[in-house]
């Protein structure tokens, strides 16, 4: 058996380690680009959401690279996603492809499907060695996602623009290699005091939440890596989603007994009462929970995607006024136009912010 899966931002490094100590053959799409786009959009159907595109992108590649078993993301919310894996399928077949498609949807079964899956995944193989290699693949994902966030915190203040992203590669590069507990916990604890010690300006960042669908979030590539390009123009980003947390609040019952979706679905109520798909609920109740501590509001949603046009229609309205900006992401998006766009924001959200100092 040989298995592919799309990519979505670094989660291929703990599937890979996960599957590595499972002695399963994994193969990696190459990290996404614009020929993956391109592969997406020709056989995808035209008014389909990027995700959809970029991960048919992705299958296809795998497939190419000799991947007989595919995994396809999977679910039953209430928007297309629950088609994703019956119109991949049917594409995929109708491209000559053959192996086996698993549809891997955490929302039902949540940690006993995913493991069940990953026993099958694995020629049966007993369920201690299955739990210790998940173990060791949340390991890294942990590691990657704190890392990330100091990452975030360096970019708006580095001296010298790039250092931040340059180590975080690094670190990176450094998790994926690492073949144990005592080397990962190495690799983390060496990058965060790297970034620590990176040469800051003394400034005061403007600070931007970074809400919208969880693909378009996670994705750089989707999204132009829209997060650098406010930390060039010296905003610090606040993003609520990283995988680490998602998997602690979907997969597992959460331990601390707080969880950070019901307060932002909390927080969403007077606005939207109930689940729409997606992340249009959390994306209302993120702008109505975080008001105060942010300056501005950075709104992702796939072009066409319903639940994102819905909290997109809601924002302007609610009481708790912050400025949004809503960036759309197809494969028409790119960069001299998300830069000009990120740029007035950025300039908006000053003078703001010096009209209220004054
Ligand atoms: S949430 Fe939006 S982008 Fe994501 S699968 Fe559903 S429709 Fe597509």
């Amino acid at each position: 058996m040989r298995i592919g899966m799309p990519h979505m931002g670094n989660l291929y490094i703990p599937f890979k380690a996960l599957f590595q100590r499972l002695g399963v053959d994994f193969v990696i799409p190459p990290v996404n680009n614009q020929h993956t786009l391109s592969l997406g959009v020709k056989y995808s159907p035209e008014g389909l959401c990027i995700p959809f595109k970029l991960t048919l992108g992705n299958l296809i590649e795998a497939a190419e690279l000799g991947a007989d078993t595919l995994l396809v993301p999977g679910g039953s919310g209430i928007c297309r996603l629950g088609y994703y894996v019956t119109i991949q399928e049917q594409i995929l077949r109708d491209l000559g492809y053959n192996g086996e498609i698993i549809s891997v949807g955490f929302s039902q079964h949540k940690l006993s499907g995913l493991l069940k899956t990953i026993k099958h995944l694995s020629n049966n193989a007993p369920w201690p060695k299955i739990i210790s290699a998940f173990r060791f693949g949340l390991a890294k994902l942990n590691a990657m996602d704190r890392i990330e966030r100091i990452v975030q915190k360096v970019r708006p203040v580095e001296e010298v623009k790039g250092t931040a992203n340059q180590l975080f590669t690094k670190a990176i590069n450094a998790i994926d290699k690492a073949n144990d507990y005592a080397p990962l916990k190495k690799v983390q604890v060496d990058y965060i005091n790297q970034l620590n010690q990176v040469t800051k300006d003394d400034i005061q960042p403007l600070i931007v939440g970074v809400v919208g669908e969880f693909y378009v979030l996670l994705e750089p590539f989707s999204n132009l890596d829209v997060e650098s390009e406010l930390g060039k123009l010296g905003v610090e980003v606040r993003r609520t989603t990283f995988i680490s947390e998602w998997t602690k609040f979907t997969l597992f019952l959460n331990p601390l007994g707080v969880n950070e979706k019901k307060r932002i679905h909390k927080a969403a109520l007077p606005y939207l009462k109930r689940d729409i798909g997606g992340d249009g609920w959390e994306s209302v109740g993120e702008k109505v929970l975080h008001a105060k501590e942010y300056d501005g509001l950075i709104h992702l949603a796939p072009f066409t995607c319903m639940p994102e046009i819905v909290a997109q229609n809601i924002m302007p309205s609610t009481k708790e006024d912050i400025p949004v900006l809503t960036i759309l992401c197809d494969e028409q998006i790119a960069k001299p136009g998300l830069s000009t766009r990120l740029e007035a924001f950025v300039d908006l959200l000053e003078r703001k912010r010096r009209a209220h100092n004054n």
